[in-house]
């Protein structure tokens, strides 16, 4: 059996723990691997090394910094198909998919190859004669990030690429579902020159997520993950005086107006229902079907569905590979039972796929219901698998007032020929991420991520300018070369003259 380990100041160890989980290769539903689940010892022993590590780094030039990351993004690039075999193997999501999330991940390298120009301050010459003022952006420290099964390349690489290009030293704790790709990742900034303790990866669960809320030298925390792990960390990191951003679960809507291009409408709604099989905190899992569009919008659809190519991720032709774990796919299916308890109406039926060769195969097919009502849990829950829900209103402020009304408020596309429609529904939409004519508007790397409502809690998107404002602290200076003469001392308030 293959034995993942932690990766804690340059080197590989199996820690302190006894426990290990178990990891899958979910095309062929058999465990592939071990993880070794980090405890409060292993958790510690990382930041004290993290710690070390801070000195040097913090004080090195954002420059030689950023010289790291130009390495490390080319030896990604050398080694992306390995890196994107980890991620199929582990996670089962197709291979261009895969490849696509590496990538999105390696955009954020770049920006943070970038580093000395976003880091530079402000200056203000002569703010009272003789009196200049400027600014700095300091790091924090030791930060850590948690992370979750569904990007195990992609969601860290929103995260350490700029924690580390700010002079910050991080820990990494991936998901113990698909931790491999975080040590590759691991070694590789090792190879790229990056000191040792600077990056640290402790794989584990509850109790390293726990180890890392407590330790007071852990500055900022960055999470991604479900909403009530994200509530759990954004409370209890707040309250053991520590940054944090922690961004949870979604349920994002795709509005079809009666004038859009259906066609273009469809597609889009095939790749973001049903891409990584839904598993995607940007799945656009509710279709909302605006005027008469309904019953064209449902017929297009349901003809798609049921030819969706479900396979093995390694497999050429598969567009859809299966889920992470066999209580994940329990769960998907038990809310495909629950959809049809509730009264929706199940036009496609994904349930009881087999598929030959994958018998044991964590797989479903894709699943569509039709005349999905806003009370019905199926429409409330974040399914996190391969179904959509097509909900259809009277017009355009009934589409808008049921986004609006939903609890998150991650990702959402309109898909309209109407420029007015376009633009009234960015400026009223409860969303933080708006796709017009788009159907996953995932921000850009030099664009910042994060959703609204309970999709985040926090104050701070992650990566682009507002990662790099997250991970680091402003210092404003205000100094006087005085010119000879000295004045008395003074009692009020400073105001310049
Ligand atoms: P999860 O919340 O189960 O796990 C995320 C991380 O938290 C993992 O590292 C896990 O080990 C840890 N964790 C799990 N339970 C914990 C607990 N009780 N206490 C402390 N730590 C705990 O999420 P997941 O199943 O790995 O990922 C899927 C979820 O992530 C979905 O809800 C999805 O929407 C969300 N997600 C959100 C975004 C976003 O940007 N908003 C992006 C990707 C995924």
């Amino acid at each position: 059996m293959n034995l993942i380990n932690h990766f804690i100041g340059g080197k590989l160890t199996p820690g302190t723990s006894e426990i290990k989980g178990k990891v899958y290769d979910p095309s062929i539903g058999e465990q592939k691997s071990e993880v070794f689940l980090g405890n409060k010892s292993d958790i510690d022993e990382a930041i004290k090394v993290a710690k070390k590590a801070f000195g040097n780094w913090s004080l090195k030039p954002p420059l030689q910094r950023a010289r790291i990351m130009f390495k490390f993004k080319n030896l990604i690039e050398k080694n992306s198909e390995e890196i994107t075999k980890i991620i199929v193997k582990e996670h089962g999501k197709v291979y261009e998919d895969a490849k696509g999330s590496l990538q999105r991940g390696l955009e954020v390298v770049e920006f943070a190859c970038g580093i000395p120009q976003v880091l530079k301050g402000e200056f203000s010459e002569n703010v009272g004669t003789n009196v200049d003022s400027w600014s700095i952006r300091q790091p924090l420290g030791v930060v850590a990030g948690i992370t979750p099964f569904n990007f195990p390349a992609m969601v860290p690489m929103w995260m350490f690429p700029i924690a580390i290009s700010c002079g910050n030293t991080f820990i990494l704790k991936p998901s113990e579902k698909d931790p491999s790709c975080s040590i590759m990742l691991a070694q590789l900034l090792k190879d790229a020159g990056l000191p040792d303790g600077v990056f640290n990866v402790v794989n584990g669960s509850k109790e390293a997520v726990d180890a890392i809320l407590e330790n007071q030298d852990v500055k900022a925390i960055s999470f991604v993950g479900s909403t009530p792990v994200a509530k759990y960390i954004y409370e209890n990191a707040a309250k053991n005086e520590k940054r944090v951003q922690a961004l949870g679960g979604a349920k994002n809507h795709l509005v079809v107006m009666p004038d859009c291009d259906l066609d273009s409408a469809v597609d889009g709604l095939m790749g973001a229902a049903y891409g990584s099989a839904g598993e995607r905190c940007m799945a656009q899992s509710v279709a909302v079907a605006v005027g008469n569009i309904g019953d064209e919008l449902v017929s297009r659809l349901s003809k798609k569905v049921e030819t969706l190519k479900v396979g093995p991720g390694m497999d050429k032709n598969s567009e859809m590979g299966p889920l992470i774990t066999k209580e994940h796919l329990e769960k998907v299916s038990g809310y495909v039972d629950l959809g049809v308890k509730e009264g929706a109406k199940l036009l496609v039926d994904g349930r009881n796929l087999k598929l030959q060769g994958y018998e044991n195969g964590f797989f479903i097919g894709g699943c569509l219901f039709d005349n999905v009502k806003k009370d019905m849990r199926i429409y409330k829950e974040e399914i996190f698998g391969p179904v959509l829900s097509v909900v259809r209103v009277k017009n355009f402020d009934e589409a808008t007032k049921l986004v609006n009304d939903h609890e998150f408020g991650n990702g959402v596309s309109i898909y309209t020929k109407d420029g007015d429609a376009g633009r009234t529904f960015t400026n009223k939409i409860q969303v933080g991420m708006v796709g017009i004519n788009v159907p996953i508007p995932v921000p850009m790397a030099f664009h910042s991520f994060g959703g609204w409502k309970r999709s985040l809690f926090g104050d701070s998107a992650m990566h682009g300018v507002e990662g790099v404002r997250f991970y680091t602290k402003l210092k404003t200076i205000t100094s006087r070369w005085p010119s000879g003469v000295r004045s008395n001392p003074e009692f009020v308030m400073p105001t310049m003259k």
